[in-house]
């Protein structure tokens, strides 16, 4: 029996897999989506109601968890004891970190990938950010410009639903928006004092529901969004892409099967994809017309360089050689944390909204002239505080026994603490690539980073640490101290540029639709081809970039350049 072949294969169900096996599907593609780990499930998976008491490690979890696993690390957040029991996270894949280079590469792999517990931080990137080479003379820009993606941030927001305000900052374009999450308190002093720095501390652009949308419930604001939210009200695929793609019925899931490398016929064209079945662990293929791979950008390159062939001795479609170059991360720490006195004995509010990113200061820096600071480009800043259900300043003040937990106590509506976002440059030696020496135990070679922070990122990091000693001063606030370093690589999930996207098939992997130059039956869904990083967050873009790459993918297949299976 001839074996059957999809119209389009989709690696990964996360924020690029989920848009893309929705638009695909709604517009009658027969699609298999694949997904490493196992489905989701809203009622076993998202137990965020439960109280820290009721949990026999306080939240923390079993310390033997993950006792004989190959890969040990624990991943913090969201991989709590809310769902233990449940095999969420990838820890039976490894990876290595070549020497001097410690990346942390948290992976969830059940169906909806990270964004089953993302930050939900949703800005537009602008022209700052696509031109910037063109701005300060470094590295390359985008193969897009603002007028041209605008419209399907749009149609992004608008399907997800992000809540914001307009504020009129081209560096910061504004979009579609429903009404903004209240602010607390603390925000508006520590608005009041960045305006006497010069610092603008605005409504972030959060894909949290203020109001019902789309079928969705309103948030309840019960602060335990980063359990993954058990109501659905905000963006994840567990809620919106994947009930819509399985409503057409033209979809078939295939979980716990981890891909391991695209297979091509004899003209080095996509013809499916080779998997392990985790459970057996045979390998099996699946054939397509069409493979869109989705896999959270260094995974994607790592499936890539996987896909040796006589036609692709380096990788699938790397006649560039830029397939897993150019990796790019946001450097993230705390520049300051501390405490308003003004606070101390107020009561505590139910502002359950401490695990929302309510306001942020965008950019402010290198705006007027780009070279107006030590460093070029710019970074973002979050302040985070309010009166969180569990007090995570605990660490930064000192003390033991019945003594700390009266300043824990003391200080709960007071504390406050930044987190800067800063993005790095590309770099000739920061880049993925398959350890020679290594598999992982279904026999997969191991992906292997090359990583380390750079001159540029460093100095937004010092300059930093001096902008919250200011902002501190100037809201009367009484600072602990700030973090000694940056946090590991990799700590803040929003890499990028493993398979940059470009106009000239010589120094990118794929064109601007994110189809790559040398296969063009094979497309690319997620962060991995935004060639650099800005002050932003990726998964607002991923999807609206998702959307704009099916949408020529579909085009693609009416003029005949793909043909229906
Ligand atoms: C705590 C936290 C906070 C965050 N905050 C923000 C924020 O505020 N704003 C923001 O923009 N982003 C944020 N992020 C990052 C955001 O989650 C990611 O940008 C986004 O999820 C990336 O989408 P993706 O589809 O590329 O990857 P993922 O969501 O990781 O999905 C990848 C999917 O591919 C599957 N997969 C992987 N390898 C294979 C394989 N070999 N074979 C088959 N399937 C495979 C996985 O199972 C997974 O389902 C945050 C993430 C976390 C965890
Ligand atoms: S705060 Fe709102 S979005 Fe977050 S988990 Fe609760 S209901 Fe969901």
């Amino acid at each position: 029996m001839a074996a059957k072949v999809y119209d389009a294969i989709v690696v990964g169900t996360g924020a690029g897999g989920g848009t893309a096996m929705k638009i695909l599907c709604e517009a009658g593609l027969q699609v298999c989506a694949i997904n490493s780990g196992p489905r989701m499930d809203t009622d076993q998976d998202y137990r965020g109601h439960r109280q820290v008491y009721d949990l026999k490690y306080r939240g923390y979890g079993d310390p033997l968890r993950l006792k004989g696993k190959a890969h040990q690390e624990p991943y913090s957040v969201e991989e709590s004891e809310y769902s233990e029991g449940r095999d969420l996270f990838e820890h039976d894949v490894a990876y290595s970190n070549a020497p001097g280079t410690d990346w942390y590469w948290k992976r969830c792999k059940a169906t909806g990938g990270k964004a089953n517990f993302w930050g939900r931080s949703s800005a537009r990137f602008g022209d700052i950010d696509f031109k910037a080479a063109d701005l300060d003379g470094f590295g390359e820009n985008w193969p897009v410009d603002y007028a041209e993606i605008s419209p399907w941030f749009s149609k992004a927001e608008r399907y997800m639903g992000v809540a914001s305000t307009i504020q009129n900052r081209p560096s910061n374009p504004d979009g579609e928006y429903l009404p903004p999450i209240p602010w607390r308190c603390i925000d508006y002093i520590i608005q009041k004092g960045a305006e006497k720095i010069g610092v603008p501390y605005l409504p972030d652009r959060c894909a949290q529901l203020t109001v019902a949308h789309n079928g969705h419930p309103a948030c309840h604001y019960c602060g335990n969004c980063s359990r993954g939210c058990d109501v659905g009200s905000f963006f994840s695929p567990t809620w919106f892409t994947i009930p819509d793609a399985e409503a057409t019925k033209n979809l078939t899931l295939l979980t716990n099967a981890i891909v391991r490398s695209v297979i091509v016929d004899e003209d080095g064209m996509v013809k499916g994809v080779a998997y392990v079945d985790r459970a057996t662990p045979k390998e099996v293929e699946v054939y397509a017309k069409v493979v869109v791979l989705a896999a959270s950008c260094v995974e994607t390159a790592h499936i890539m360089l996987n896909s040796k062939s006589r036609r692709w001795p380096t990788g699938i479609a790397n006649s560039s050689g830029q397939l897993g170059r150019n990796l790019c991360e946001h450097l993230y720490g705390s520049p300051g944390y501390g405490y308003l006195p003004r606070l101390l004995g107020q009561p505590a509010t139910p502002d359950n909204i401490a695990d929302s990113t309510v306001a942020w200061s965008p950019r402010w820096q290198n705006l007027k002239n780009p070279r107006e600071e030590k460093f070029i480009r710019g970074y973002s800043v979050y302040i985070g505080g309010g009166c969180g259900e569990f007090p995570g300043y605990y660490g930064q003040i000192e003390g033991f026994g019945s003594g700390f937990k009266r300043d824990i106590k003391r200080y709960y509506p007071t504390s406050i603490g930044a987190l800067i976002q800063a993005p790095t440059l590309p770099s000739p030696t920061n880049y993925v690539d398959i350890d020679p020496e290594k598999k992982d135990i279904f026999g997969i070679p191991q992906l292997r980073f090359h990583f380390q922070w750079g001159q540029n990122e460093l100095l937004m990091w010092e300059h930093s640490k001096q902008v919250m000693v200011d902002l501190f001063k100037a809201m009367g606030g009484e600072m602990w101290g700030f973090d000694d370093e940056p946090n590991r690589p990799g700590t803040s999930l929003h890499e990028t540029g493993v398979c940059r996207f470009g106009n000239d098939p010589k120094t990118s992997v794929t064109n601007k639709w994110a189809q790559t130059h040398d296969v063009p039956n094979l497309y690319i869904c997620d962060a991995s081809i935004f060639p650099s990083c800005t002050d932003k967050t990726t998964t607002m873009p991923i999807v609206a970039f998702t959307m704009r790459t099916c949408d020529h993918m579909l085009d693609n297949f009416k003029k005949g350049v793909h043909n229906r299976a």
